[in-house]
């Protein structure tokens, strides 16, 4: 995976994986104005890899997705899978396979019959349809259920037998659009593990839309952080947690606090008056620049007010169990919130005490103001 093998039109193509070149995609809405749900966009989605597009609502998630499948027709751009160029090949005959929210199960076929129904449709020989069949029933761990009617199935495994039958037909990409939306709380945990679980055991290329962000970082091997038709960051899940590029990544993405911050040099801001350095190059900015540090609360170190970072006074603290989570603000009332694991000093932990706030180099994270 990841060779390239070739060009084409001047577009690095990799051996088995997607590549997605300045697509565009534009509505009308309602109100007569123009939408770039798709604003040229370019990808690279590897073989074998579980990718997803993260993004807020309307953001084109979807629409990207439903080009890869064929349910929309880009503008603009191509779309390639290995040297094969699919975006201008009808639905069916793309290599590519959708699970949809909905799951779509025939109410009145039983399981296996719903998994083997593309397989029918295919006109594949009856003995490899009973065994592919028999295969997918265990590999989504239904095997005992296989004579039930979707009716009788509880939603996780409605959700499983939708895989089967996407899986059944062998594609070499599925897509998913926020495919555990409709399952409640838990069973969606239980779920991305058996996703994540199925994918790896198939070796198929999984893409992923979803608004979930935990859900993201759990299942990803790639994220691709989507803002306005564009993709903002393209990273693996570490990368786009601990080094968020922008602004908008680092709000998307888990908690965070913004201080204030002037550029010193290349490789410090200035923050309340204290050189702070950071572990990440700054050269693009000129000196004095105004920007933000951005500093997750669970990275933050809390002592005891002569320790020497950005002093602060407590202003809230809750005890959660597995954490507590502390409001703290600093001199010039910037309010931070900080995650600490317990046992902690509980005189520190005092609401109205003084505290040092002091965050490594690689934790702070410089993006635009
Ligand atoms: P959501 O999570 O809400 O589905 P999304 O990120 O998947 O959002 P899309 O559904 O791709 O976003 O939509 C992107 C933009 O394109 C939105 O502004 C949407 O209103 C618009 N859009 C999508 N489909 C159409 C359509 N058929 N006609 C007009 N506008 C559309």
């Amino acid at each position: 995976t990841g060779v390239r093998i070739g060009r084409n039109k001047g577009v690095e193509l990799r051996e088995s994986g997607l590549t997605i070149n300045r697509a565009r995609k534009t509505f009308r809405s309602a109100e007569g104005n123009l939408v770039h749900a798709i604003d040229d966009v370019s990808l690279n989605i590897e073989a074998g890899e579980f990718f997803v597009l993260l993004g807020p609502s309307g953001c084109g998630k979807t629409t990207l997705l439903r080009s890869i499948g064929g349910l929309e027709t880009l503008d603009a751009g191509e779309i390639y899978l290995g040297d094969q160029r699919i975006d201008e090949m009808p639905p069916y005959e793309r290599p590519v396979n959708t699970v949809f929210q909905s799951y779509a199960l025939f109410p009145n076929m039983t399981v296996e019959q719903n998994i083997a129904f593309g397989l029918e449709m295919e006109k594949k020989p009856k003995d490899y349809i009973k065994r592919k069949t028999q295969e997918m029933l265990d590999l989504v761990h239904l095997s005992d259920i296989g004579k039930r009617l979707p009716s009788q199935l509880s939603g996780g495994q409605q959700q499983r037998v939708a895989l089967a039958r996407s899986l059944a037909k062998s594609p070499k990409v599925l897509l998913l659009d926020e495919s555990l939306s409709a399952l409640d709380f838990k069973l969606r945990r239980q779920m991305q593990v058996e996703l994540k679980r199925l994918q790896r055991e198939t070796g198929i290329m999984f893409i992923f839309v979803t608004h979930d962000q935990e859900e993201a970082l759990s299942m990803a091997d790639h994220i691709a952080v989507f803002s306005k038709g564009k993709p903002e960051q393209v990273g693996t899940p570490e990368e786009i947690y601990d080094k968020p590029a922008n602004r908008f990544v680092a709000d998307f993405i888990g908690d965070i606090n913004f201080l204030d911050a002037a550029v010193h040099d290349a490789g410090s801001v200035e923050v309340e008056g204290k050189i702070l350095p950071v572990a990440q190059d700054l050269s693009k900015y000129g000196k004095g620049a105004a920007v933000s540090a951005a500093v997750r609360p669970e990275r933050i170190t809390l002592g005891a007010a002569d320790e020497g970072g950005l002093q602060a006074s407590v202003e809230t603290v809750t005890y959660m169990g597995s954490d507590i989570r502390c409001h703290v603000r600093l001199a010039d009332g910037t309010p931070v919130q900080i995650r600490v694991n317990p046992p902690f000093d509980a005189a520190l932990l005092t609401v109205g005490a003084t505290v040092s706030v002091t965050v490594s180099p690689d934790h702070m994270r410089v993006v635009e103001r």
